[in-house]
């Protein structure tokens, strides 16, 4: 395995399923045969793709002594909600620091109400940045006693990237077994580390499929992010593997809305698939991602003799969190 040299716990539900979607594929009325990976099925307190990630993160933490786990995001983050329910399954603790804004006075909804449940300490930043929350905690908890691990935001740092290295190894394995084989995987580009990880995964495999991210936000540096990650993933993994400006795909144009905005055109998408498929995807990440999809179908950018695989990367709880903007 590639990521063998690396500590890894066990955290996530593995190999998680690989289906075809042939009602999607008849419901755009052309294009390319689908297949799904459905990490929305990895586990943590209803999965997503930062589990893949923390089986390495939370390895690291523990070979460094930590007692407890520290992350960021926003207030319906699913990176932090799957890093609480990590730590209640290894027996640490769990801060995080959420913002942007101060406590929300209802809607401890979707991921927010998970991680209550999962004993998370939520610290607001109110109208203070991030990162100088997150340390100001980290030294508290220092000068409690306590060992706290700071994952960064979404896990994007190349132990967690790893996961999707070895994401790519199961996924290769499964395509194996069935003898089958695909040309493209589309997914949602968030912050580098899911990205990277399949870069790494396909190249260091030699497998013959594009990596197509779709941003879900306005880009700024995600470009220059994905490169840099995945060059210091290679390196971690004591890989030697070089990229060429090619292998580093990203739609920006349907981010352009910016994080989390709901516009129709992912009502619609949730919507196709799924009263298509029975499968549920979130507005603020996997939705994005399948309005990407539907559109370069649409478009004719896939042919019909392709095979593309649509990385299911999970959100399903932060679906709860928007159902009034959903159902508007
Ligand atoms: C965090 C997240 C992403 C983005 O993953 P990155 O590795 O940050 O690009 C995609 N989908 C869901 C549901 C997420 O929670």
């Amino acid at each position: 395995m590639l990521t063998d040299s690396l500590p890894r716990v066990s955290l996530a539900h593995l190999p998680t399923p690989l289906e075809e979607m042939p009602r999607l594929r008849q419901a755009l009325g052309k294009g390319p045969r689908l297949l799904i990976k459905r990490d929305d099925q990895t586990g943590l307190a209803t999965g997503g793709n930062k589990t893949r990630k923390l089986e390495f993160l939370v390895a690291e933490a523990l070979a460094q002594g930590a007692d407890t786990l520290m992350t960021a995001g926003g207030p319906q983050s699913n990176h932090c909600r799957q890093t609480a329910a990590a730590a209640a399954k290894m027996g640490l603790r769990c801060v995080l620091v959420l913002g942007d804004g101060p406590q929300p006075r209802s809607g401890w909804n979707g991921n927010l109400l998970l991680d209550d449940l999962l004993g998370a300490d939520v610290r607001w930043t109110g109208d203070r940045d991030r990162d100088t929350v997150m340390a100001e905690v980290a030294n508290e908890l220092a000068a409690a006693g306590a060992q706290p691990f700071v994952i960064p935001v979404g896990g994007s740092v190349p132990a967690g990237a790893a996961g999707y290295v070895a994401a790519v190894e199961e996924l290769a394995g499964q395509l194996a077994e069935r003898g089958e084989q695909i040309d493209r995987i589309v997914f949602v580009s968030g912050s580098a580390g899911t990205h990277a990880g399949l870069l790494v995964g396909v190249k260091a495999l030699g497998l013959d499929a594009r990596v197509e991210g779709i941003a879900n936000d306005k880009v700024g540096d995600l470009r220059t992010k994905i490169r840099d990650l995945t060059g210091a993933t290679t390196a971690h993994l004591g890989l030697d593997l070089s990229f060429s400006e090619e292998d580093f795909i990203l739609y920006e144009a349907y981010g352009t809305p910016g994080y989390g905005v709901i516009t129709d055109a992912e009502r619609a998408a949730i919507r196709l698939l799924a009263r298509t498929e029975g499968i549920v995807i979130d507005p603020v990440y996997t939705g994005r991602a399948l309005v990407g999809l539907i559109d370069l179908v649409r478009q004719g950018v896939y042919s019909s003799d392709e095979t593309v695989l649509f990385w299911h990367t999970g959100g399903t709880a932060g679906l709860f969190a928007r159902a009034a903007e959903l159902l508007g």
